[in-house]
């Protein structure tokens, strides 16, 4: 059929020994930058995403429209959907998936918990089962996050750490994910590899995060809250640019190793490990604000308020020794130079002509 074709041309290798990956979340912020770094290099990268309406639907479908023009073509469908799933693993023999679906943001958990257990739990564990009766079966990296560091209060965190205390349902889900993960690689020889995201933040970012949001309040003259910790002062936060995200994930995809197991039976030791993915340079979010009010050229209207206790942490800052020593990982960009670029992506897509907000 036209869609098999479509769905075969997209996850084919343009270089050899390219990699074949199913990449989950591929309208989302970092599925679209890890996409299309993928496709560039020469992998065969299929999409697929559910597209649903956590923040604004017109973000996610001109990222499909960016993917679509580097050569990915986007499945529109959920990681909960067996058949779907089973479908895709039939028509391609993919070597690699990229996991990143899921229902991300600490705050709106308490709105909608279900769709973080839907998708965060629930679809994981229908992805790793389908992955698991495939043949030959994939390698899988995922996106955990820093939020399973939760209450620890001991800086910078290291994969060592304690995560027992999330802050959020989002970072339990997020911590259940990795326990899960573990079930399948001890018990199936799946290969598997999480990643602890740090605030990823650029272009073509999510509009529920503070720099995005902040961005357009200051634009709009409205008032923007800054939380303030009790004893710490400022939030602060290890922001993390989306190309040394990118970066660190095409790390873990060349450095996963194949899974051992094949059709569901066991056969030796595969791969299980977890990563940070962070700046090591906590930034309060003060400060944050200080430089895009310097960006924006703009004053902006802060009222400073006590941080609730609403799922957010006070403090994130990662140690990426272990990142750094087996994946290459190193990131480059720091938040001004991070923050100009997501800006002036902002002004194009948001303010400016078509043109401007092309890549
Ligand atoms: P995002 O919301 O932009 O991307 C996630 C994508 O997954 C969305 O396009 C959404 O439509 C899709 N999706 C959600 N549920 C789905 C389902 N059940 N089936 C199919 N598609 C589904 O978020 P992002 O910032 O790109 O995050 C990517 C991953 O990284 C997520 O797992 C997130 O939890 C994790 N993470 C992100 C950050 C960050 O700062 N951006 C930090 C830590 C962890």
């Amino acid at each position: 059929s036209h869609w098999e074709k479509q769905v075969r041309k997209s996850a084919r290798p343009r270089s050899r020994g390219g990699l074949t990956v199913l990449v989950t979340g591929a309208s989302g912020f970092v599925g679209t930058h890890v996409s299309i770094a993928l496709r560039r290099r020469g992998d065969g990268v299929l999409g697929l995403d559910n597209f649903n309406r956590y923040y604004d639907p017109k973000l996610k479908r001109a990222r499909q429209g960016l993917l679509e023009r580097s050569g990915v073509f986007v499945v529109e469908g959920d990681i909960n959907d067996a058949v779907l799933l089973k479908k895709l693993f039939d028509v391609v023999l993919f070597t690699h998936v990229m996991h990143l679906a899921a229902q991300a943001g600490v705050r709106y958990a308490m709105q909608n918990p279900g769709s973080y257990v839907n998708s965060n739990i629930a679809g994981f564990v229908n992805l790793l089962e389908v992955s698991k009766s495939a043949n030959p079966q994939p390698a899988i990296v995922w996106a955990s996050s820093s939020s399973v560091y939760g209450l620890n209060s001991k800086v910078p965190f290291s994969e060592k750490d304690r995560t027992d205390q999330p802050a959020s349902l989002y970072a339990a889900t997020k911590k259940a994910g990795e326990g899960i993960a573990h079930t399948y690689n001890h018990i199936y020889g799946l290969s598997l590899t999480g990643l602890r995201f740090f605030t990823v933040y650029g272009p073509w970012g999510r509009p529920d995060m503070a720099y995005f949001f902040f961005t357009k309040d200051i634009l709009k003259g409205k008032t923007i809250t800054v939380f303030e910790s009790p004893d710490k002062g400022s939030v602060a936060r290890d922001f993390t640019y989306i190309d040394d995200i990118v970066k660190g994930c095409l790390g873990a995809l060349d450095t996963a190793e194949k899974s051992t197991g094949s059709g569901g039976k066991k056969k030796g030791p595969a791969m299980f490990r977890i990563y940070n993915l962070g700046n090591t340079s906590p930034v309060p979010v003060t400060k944050l604000v200080t430089i895009l009010e310097k960006l924006l050229k703009m004053k902006a209207k802060k009222k400073i308020m006590p941080l609730p206790r609403n799922g957010d942490v006070e403090f994130t800052h990662a140690n990426i020794t272990l990142a750094q020593a087996e994946l290459g990982y190193k990131p480059a960009v720091d938040l001004e130079t991070g923050l100009k670029k997501f800006v002036k992506w902002y002004m194009g897509f948001y303010t400016g002509s078509k043109k401007k907000s092309s890549w």
